[in-house]
C-alpha cells in the first residue's frame, strides 16, 4: 500500500527523510512513518500424484487456468493463509508446504509468495467466485495456462522439482 494521506487524521502526508530508509511519507500530527508496502498474496501448487489442481476464473483470465491464489489477512503467517485459501476456495486440506519463492508484481503492488503442496485430505468443492476446479495432469498444466505466466513459472519449478 502507498500511503498519500495519514489513515488515522487524514491529513496528506510530508516526506521524512530518515538516514537509513530515503524519503518516507510522514505524519508531523501523529508523529508516524508509513512506509511504503505491497499487498502480500500467496499462490500455490497442489499436487495430487501425477495430477495438479487447476482453476478457471474468467476475471483473471479468459482463455486460461490458473493456480490457487489469495491475499494474506492480518493476524495470520503466510503458511496459515495457504491453509486456509486452499479451503476456502477447494475444501481441501493440503500438507507439506514448499516454499518456491516470491516476486514483486509492480501494476498490481503485489509481492506474491510462491509455494507447492501435497493434497491430503477431503473431496474438492470450490467457493462460489470460482468458475471451475479440475485435477489436470501436471505434463498437461503449461498448456492449460497459455495466458498465466506467472502460474507457468510456479509450475515450470515444480516440474523441476518433482523431476519430470
Ligand atoms: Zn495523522
Amino acid at each position: 500500500m502507498k500511503f498519500n494521506y495519514c489513515p488515522i487524521c487524514g491529513n496528506k502526508l510530508e516526506i521524512k527523510y530518515s538516514w537509513d530508509e530515503g524519503g518516507v511519507p510522514y505524519c508531523p500530527i501523529d508523529d508516524i512513518m508509513y512506509f511504503n508496502t505491497p499487498k502480500p498474496c500467496i499462490m500455490v501448487a497442489i499436487l495430487k500424484d501425477d495430477k495438479i489442481l487447476l482453476l478457471k476464473q474468467s476475471y483473471i483470465f479468459k482463455n486460461s487456468k490458473v493456480l490457487l491464489s489469495g491475499y494474506v489477512t492480518s493476524g495470520e503467517t503466510i503458511e496459515e493463509t495457504v491453509h486456509r485459501e486452499v479451503f476456502e476456495e477447494a475444501g481441501i486440506k493440503v500438507k507439506n508446504l514448499e516454499y518456491l519463492g516470491s516476486r514483486y508484481l509492480e501494476a498490481k503492488d503485489i509481492e506474491m509468495i510462491e509455494f507447492m503442496a501435497y493434497y491430503d485430505t477431503g473431496e474438492i468443492k470450490r467457493s462460489s467466485e470460482v468458475e471451475g476446479m479440475n485435477w489436470e495432469y501436471i505434463d498437461n498444466a503449461l498448456d492449460e495456462m497459455v495466458e498465466d505466466e506467472i502460474g507457468k513459472s510456479i509450475v515450470s519449478k515444480v516440474l523441476k522439482k518433482i523431476q519430470r
